[in-house]
């Protein structure tokens, strides 16, 4: 039997409608992985089935919902350069996803058109994350010539002053004049990729636009429907904003919600809608569902690789050693250890951000971090 992971939950719900696949070296490749992440090996003969690169530590927006605003950020001025794609190439070879982002705007990289240039010779799927504001003629072009698969556009408000107020400066004219933009060109070249989403940050003050929502993604060909992420408080004060804590207000509009959608025939993903076995609210038992240093392979704009998402603890850097001698050496093994074995990972201790913990403790914990992923720092 084959392992699913949160991923490719997510990525059935779009396949289920029109199937992709990544080429047979990553397929096969993935098929390995999932029952080496079963059997939770400490020493894969798998390669990663999911690689992050991270492109840059900036973003041009601000949004109010994010955690960015609450922290500092070191380094602002490292880069993945195209060189740094090519030092990559033993994972990506073998990936059958390709995350072009992680916590920042990879738009905002100057090296952003030459790196779509050498991505598509991997026969993965390709996605990116983007607030959309940079999405211009030339970058549009490289996205939709390389065959990026999905974009996942973020936006929780549909005109110009409410899009100020929540995204931080950014501009609503602008989001809709690159979107249009975007769909010409996929038009002219008569391409259904990439394919796009919407993220919505849901939260006590953005609720009352996911009806807006829904004929934004059925108006701009959002194919790949919307995706609703559950907001987390960074600082005590917001905790009234957080919908898990409303919950008997909002779980009725989000039930409208998703039936509208269903009569409309827009994919959802709802980052609060789990197996009901997911998200224990002991870190243990959340652990113990978690296969990120298993299956990812994550890479910070210096180069530094980290064993999942949300860690701040350094396995290499590409830049000085093979990414395949750094997937299975002494560090990431330890962490894959820790996994199971007790004292458990810190970083898994106070994990806030992967749908395997419950989203009762999301917020209890990113309040309390002092440092989040390998270089954010609380501001004092
Ligand atoms: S665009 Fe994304 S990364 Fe940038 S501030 Fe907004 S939520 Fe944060
Ligand atoms: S920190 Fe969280 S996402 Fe990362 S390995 Fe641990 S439990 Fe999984």
């Amino acid at each position: 039997m084959s392992y699913k992971n949160k991923i490719d939950i997510i990525t059935e719900k779009s396949f289920q409608k029109k199937p992709f696949y990544a080429c047979d070296i990553a397929e096969n490749n993935a098929e390995k992985n999932s029952k080496e992440c079963i059997s939770r090996e400490v020493i894969m003969s798998s390669n990663p089935v999911r690689v992050r690169i991270d492109l840059t530590n900036k973003c041009n927006l601000n949004c109010i919902f994010c955690y960015r605003r609450h922290f500092e950020i070191k380094n602002m001025k490292a880069l993945i350069t195209p060189d740094d794609i090519e030092l990559l190439s033993p994972v990506l070879n073998t990936a059958k996803y390709i995350s072009l982002f992680r916590n920042s705007e990879p738009l905002i990289s100057p090296h952003i058109i030459p790196i779509l240039d050498k991505i598509s010779a991997f026969n993965s799927i390709v996605s990116l994350s983007t607030n959309g504001q940079l999405l211009n003629n030339d970058v549009s072009w490289a996205l939709v010539r390389n065959n990026i698969t999905f974009i996942t556009i973020s936006c929780c408000a549909f005109d110009d002053d409410h899009y100020r107020k929540l995204h931080g400066g950014g501009s609503y004219k602008t989001l809709l004049e690159n979107i249009n933009l975007l769909n010409l060109i996929k038009k002219e070249y008569n391409k259904e990729i990439p394919r796009l989403r919407l993220s919505f940050m849901l939260r006590m003050d953005t609720i009352d636009y996911l009806d807006d929502a829904l004929e934004f993604v059925k108006k701009y060909n959002f194919s790949e429907g919307i995706q609703v992420l559950l907001f987390y408080r960074a600082q005590e004060d917001d905790k009234h904003l957080e919908p898990i804590f409303n919950w008997d207000y909002c779980k009725p509009i989000l039930d409208d919600f998703k039936e509208k959608a269903r009569k409309k025939n827009i994919m959802l993903d709802l980052s609060y809608e789990v197996p009901d076995n997911w998200r224990p609210l002991d870190t243990e038992g959340a652990v113990s569902l978690c296969y990120e240093p298993f299956e990812t392979f994550t890479v910070t704009p210096n180069g530094d690789v980290v064993p999942c998402t949300v860690s701040g603890t350094l396995a290499g850097n590409i830049r000085f050693e093979d990414p395949l001698s750094i997937w299975n050496n002494y560090k990431y093994q330890e962490f894959r250890r820790r996994m199971k074995d007790k004292p458990l990972n810190k970083d898994c201790m106070g994990c806030w951000h992967c749908r395997y913990v419950s989203p009762l403790t999301h917020g209890n914990k990113l309040v309390k971090a002092e440092t989040i992923f390998d270089n954010f720092y609380r501001k004092q």
